[in-house]
């Protein structure tokens, strides 16, 4: 017999098939060293706006302390309806097809859970987000990768997705505007997918908490596109657009079938999410908007500075046209993305993200977060190029 480790013995085999995220063992490294530039973080530099921080404070004073119900309160899914149809065109019935979940971390998990049996596919566009491949498999499904690469901008092609469709395929994962590589979709190219999609009789998972940071023309969603909006599950939250990561709160928006199954699951592992937080995104989404605007301009600047830096320092990089994450190639150094990586870190202490972490395609890449301050762009562009130019 052979001999089982502890942690083996102990944990389940599904958990232990899972890789805890790559994007960690950086974080501990440059948390341990002085005066580092970090670039490595996927959350807004900015603060929450006050009045949404005042909302939570007036409801904590008032004595909001109980549980909501479970799918959030109504008055909070009615302006998520609202915010929906006003910013993007999508009616959605508050009662039956929103849940307000703890951030859009906990809606992809509950999304796959109610959705994937056991065996079943699930297409995973790569590079992404580091969690959405895991939390397929710990739904049980299997999960697919497709690899998409700068030569196309990071875009999803029609003969890509063809190609990874198998008769066990039950859903795909789409996030546009992208983590790690700040692409976009147009509606046309959306329109192919989708054409696919509908052939196929698949579901779509569009995380599409980038939404509002869109920097050339308007965010496109899959599900404005005929029929899709029936089989697309739009995942949301209010981390990225409104700087609050540390509320977890998020949305979820679908057809009611899909959404009801995810109720049944939120309502027994989480019950409902912070009702001090729900209020907070409900100030946000009344009075939040113009915050939001001002974040996004910012972000724009520093991205138009970003790029431009990078393809002087002979790093090419494509246009990200959403989020706040530059994807710049390395592969002219020779370097792996670990290696560059973990060099610019030791040698000039600038933390970015070795772009195989987030999947197939990532690879000769390297994520830098430009959710920082000019100041700190400039001086960590100035330290890659004292870096690149060391060896070449
Ligand atoms: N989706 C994407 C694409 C993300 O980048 C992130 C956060 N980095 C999340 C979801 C998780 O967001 P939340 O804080 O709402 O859980």
């Amino acid at each position: 017999m052979t001999q089982k480790t502890k942690s083996s013995l102990r944990t389940s085999n599904l958990v232990n098939s899972i890789q805890p995220s790559g994007i960690r063992k950086f974080f501990d490294l440059a948390s341990s060293m002085e005066n580092i530039i970090s670039l490595g973080v996927g959350e807004p530099d900015f603060i929450t706006p006050w009045g949404v921080r005042e909302a939570c404070i007036s409801s904590l004073e008032r004595g909001y302390t109980s549980y909501t119900a479970n799918a959030g309160m109504i008055e909070l899914r009615i302006e998520i309806a609202n915010y929906m149809k006003k910013q993007f065109q999508l009616e959605y019935d508050p009662k039956e097809q929103i849940i307000v979940t703890v951030g859009a971390s906990e809606a992809l998990d509950i999304a796959l859970r109610s959705i994937v049996d056991p065996g079943d596919e699930v297409i995973v566009v790569e590079p992404t987000f580091v969690s959405y491949a895991p939390l397929v498999t710990l739904a049980g499904g299997n999960p697919v990768s497709v690899g998409t690469t700068a030569e196309t901008n990071f875009r999803l092609t029609p003969r890509q997705l063809k190609e990874a469709i198998t008769d066990r395929t039950k859903a795909i994962m789409l996030s546009f505007p992208n983590n790690p590589t700040g692409s976009t979709m147009s509606l046309n190219e959306l329109k192919e997918i989708a054409k696919i999609v509908e052939e196929h009789d698949l579901i779509v998972l569009s995380d599409e908490i980038y939404a509002e940071m869109t920097y050339d023309g308007k965010h496109a969603s899959i599900a404005n596109i005929d029929e899709m909006k029936d089989r697309t599950v739009i995942i949301s939250g209010f981390s990225k657009a409104f700087a609050m990561t540390g509320w977890r709160l998020g949305f979820v928006t679908g057809p009611s079938d899909i959404i009801s199954a995810m109720l049944k699951i939120h309502q027994y592992s989480m019950m409902c999410a912070s009702t001090m937080a729900q209020h907070a995104a409900l100030e946000a989404l009344q009075t939040g908007m113009e915050d939001v605007k001002k974040m996004v301009q910012s972000y724009k600047q520093r991205r138009n500075y970003f790029v431009k830096s990078f393809e002087e320092i002979g790093l090419p990089c494509h246009v990200p046209g959403g989020a706040f994450y530059a994807f710049p190639s390395i592969k002219n150094t020779g370097f792996t993305s670990e290696e560059f990586a973990e060099k610019l870190l030791l040698a000039e202490r600038v933390a970015v993200v070795p772009g195989h972490v987030f999947g197939a395609g990532g690879e000769g890449h390297i994520r830098c977060s430009y959710a920082t301050s000019l100041e700190n762009l400039k001086e960590a562009v100035a330290r890659i190029d004292r870096f690149l130019v060391s060896f070449r």
